[in-house]
């Protein structure tokens, strides 16, 4: 290669598949684009950019699957050269040795995806959770703070009138 030191202007759109297997709140991503560019100094070819795309992932508190836009940063690195690592890159940040003559970035970009997911993605509020739960189905309903203290227990229906009576 002949861009010793020169950027090389990277673009692609990449198709995931399978990732949802990976992370349980992820239900959904496919195209994902690639933009940045490569450099290659000293044998290391060093890959940076940003992946772009949508993700559907579902929120841990109501279970509703939500639309995500992400923009994630990337930076990997790759020695074009097949040899052993020696001791020395053993202080430097992790590099990948390419095997054949094709890198290819898809197993990195995955990665960068999976850990671009929150741990617990939620909606972007309590509130939309709230309305995206349904508030009533067969036999149940869901009530509100107020409603609760008026639904007293029959029982203690008479005892409630007393402390009613005894506030005003
Ligand atoms: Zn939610």
């Amino acid at each position: 290669m002949a861009l010793n030191g020169e950027a090389l202007p990277l673009q692609k759109t990449y198709h995931l598949s399978g990732l949802e297997k990976r992370n349980e709140h992820l239900l959904h991503v496919d195209e994902v684009q690639f933009r940045g560019e490569g450099r290659l100094e000293s044998g290391i070819f060093t890959v940076t950019g940003e992946l772009t795309g949508q993700y559907v992932l579902s929120c841990a508190r109501c279970l509703t699957a939500n639309q995500v836009d992400f923009s994630i940063p990337f930076e990997e690195r790759f020695h074009l050269e097949n040899r052993l690592a020696s001791a020395e890159d053993d202080d430097l940040e992790e590099i990948h040795q390419v095997e054949g003559n094709v890198l290819d970035l898809t197993p990195f970009i995955e990665q960068a995806v999976l850990l671009s997911i929150p741990y617990r993605p939620v909606c972007s509020s309590v509130e939309s959770c709230v309305q995206n739960i349904p508030q009533s189905g067969e036999n149940w309903r869901v009530i509100t703070e107020g409603e609760q203290r008026k639904e007293v227990d029959p029982r203690l229906a008479d005892l409630a009138k007393f402390f009613d009576d005894d506030r005003n």
